[in-house]
């Protein structure tokens, strides 16, 4: 069962006398369900999850993280941690236990001169844009403003500027970490180098990362982006062209086809209104002169119902899609990368993907390739740099009694595209029932070995559990 609904009477997980003692020792809040300001702090963007924490403390620093991890431990409790509480598997949030929220930790600093910040893990996309912008920088990141960059960065981490620049933890310099036992470390290539390696891609297995350092990269404020839509018949056409189109795309394009239920814009045809249509959506982070000469060829392709590609901001490019998956639904997402866009592939995509039926669903097929391959696939925990294309099925509903109907359409979508995928996955993008089996695979053998070797030394009674998780062997 993955929507597990607990609205128990009484949390007695932990005494008050020790919450109160606990209280007086941080800056933060401590939330217990008789608070007014709890029912709204356990809420994450995925409303599957309906979770009640025996208590939810808010975080205003390292300190405050090191006192509730050395809580939660001497009295056995489990452990959550919030960083912007994107995560389709709901990990963020979970029933009886100590939810460590850090989004209220939102320092950053950018510093111009060595093109580096310094930034706190309660920092989401848009608030790290918005600094590095005016110093015309940039770090790339994901493709909706509001997502954690914490979590997004633990994962792996790609957006727009992931072709140009890598992964966003190929950008990650350094990081403060919080482990098991309440010390706090640094990570870098030259202080515990093996913890640096795990944490770029293994998400908050071996601790509570409260600080990232990372490196920037030149980014005039203004990009070429935007949307092409077409109707969903020449899906199989456009995404045809859009294979050839993208095998010689430069680096500077980040691009992205994608299929959903025509909204009621009045540049769209009525026609068209709530059924299925595709489009492509493009970032072309260089010389906008230059980025309307690559997009010509694509823009020239079939006769779009809407052409909605121009300058823009970077920073506007980034909240583009924000109001597309919004907080609280419900969502249930499957994910495979796409070795190459072979016909079949295509025709199946095509197929599910037009029997989509609500307005909150993404079927996203995004380019990888360029600058992640400027590393190696053992120089982080973050995997699969030779997959061409990741596929995502974000599915998303606003009626709960619609559950095992969308939860089965997105599980049949993903069963007739696995034959055509790696055997690896994105592990920012796996849902809570996915298995130990897919969380090996999103990193292969060799790799997750490595991974439990250091889950034996950072956390070897499993403290950290509620994630993508990697389980000591000792
Ligand atoms: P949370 O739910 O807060 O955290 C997820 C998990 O990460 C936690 O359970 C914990 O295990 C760990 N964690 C979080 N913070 C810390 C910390 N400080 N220290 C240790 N562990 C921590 N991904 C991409 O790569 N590119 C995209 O373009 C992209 N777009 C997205 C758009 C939407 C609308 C959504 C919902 C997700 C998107 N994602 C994308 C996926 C995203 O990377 C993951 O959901 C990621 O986990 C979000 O991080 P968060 O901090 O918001 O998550």
């Amino acid at each position: 069962m993955l929507n597990v609904k607990t609205a128990p009477d009484t949390i007695e997980a932990i005494s008050d006398d020790v919450l109160d003692d606990f209280e007086k020792k941080i800056r933060g809040d401590v939330l217990r369900p008789d608070d007014e300001r709890y029912d709204e702090a356990r809420k994450i963007w995925n409303g599957m999850f309906d979770k009640y924490p025996a208590a939810i403390v808010q975080c205003q620093n390292t300190a405050d993280v090191v006192t509730a991890v050395n809580l939660a431990r001497e009295h056995d409790l489990l452990v959550s941690v919030r960083g912007g509480g994107h995560n389709v598997a709901g990990h963020a949030v979970c029933d009886d236990g100590l939810m460590i929220d850090l989004s209220q930790m939102k320092g950053i600093h950018v510093n111009p001169h060595s093109r580096t910040a310094r930034v706190q893990p309660g920092v989401d996309l848009g608030d790290l844009d918005s600094e590095t912008q005016l110093f015309d920088l940039a770090t790339p990141t994901g493709i909706v403003s509001e997502t954690g960059l914490a979590g997004l960065t633990l994962g792996g981490g790609f957006g727009w500027l992931t072709r140009k620049y890598g992964f966003t933890a190929d950008n990650l310099l350094s990081a403060e970490v919080v482990t098991a036992d309440g010390s706090v470390v640094q990570a870098s290539e030259e202080d515990n180098a093996d913890l640096f390696w795990g944490i770029r891609g293994a998400g908050g297995n071996f601790g509570i990362v409260t600080s990232f350092e990372y490196r920037l990269h030149p980014l005039d404020r203004t990009v070429l982006g935007g949307v092409l839509i077409h109707p969903m018949e020449r899906a199989t056409d456009l995404l045809r062209y859009y294979r050839e189109f993208t095998a010689r795309a430069p680096r500077e394009l980040g691009s992205l086809f994608v299929v959903r239920l025509a909204p009621p814009a009045p540049f769209l045809p009525e026609a068209v209104h709530g059924k299925p249509i595709c489009g492509i959506i493009v970032c072309y982070a260089g010389d906008v002169e230059d980025g309307e000469r690559v997009l010509q060829p694509l823009r020239d392709f079939g006769e779009p119902l809407a052409d909605k590609i121009g300058p823009k901001s970077y920073v506007a490019m980034q909240s583009m899609l924000d109001q597309g998956q919004t907080d609280g639904h419900q969502y249930y997402s499957k994910t495979e990368y796409l070795p190459q866009l072979r016909d079949e592939p295509i025709e199946t995509i095509v197929t599910y993907a037009a029997t989509i039926s609500s307005p909150i669903t993404r079927v996203v097929l995004m380019q990888h390739g360029g600058a992640v391959r400027d590393w190696n696939e053992m120089d982080a925990a973050v995997s699969h740099r030779d997959a061409e294309f990741v596929l995502a099925l974000n599915n998303g509903w606003s009626d709960p009694a619609d559950d095992e109907r969308q939860i089965q359409w997105t599980r049949d979508f993903w069963t007739a595209i696995r034959p055509f995928a790696t055997v690896g996955a994105y592990v920012n993008f796996l849902s809570a029932d996915e298995g130990q089996d897919r969380v090996r695979a999103a990193y292969g053998d060799e790799k997750y070995r490595r991974l439990v070797q250091l889950k034996n030394k950072y956390d070897p009674t499993n403290f950290f559990r509620l994630n993508q998780n990697i389980r000591p062997s000792v």
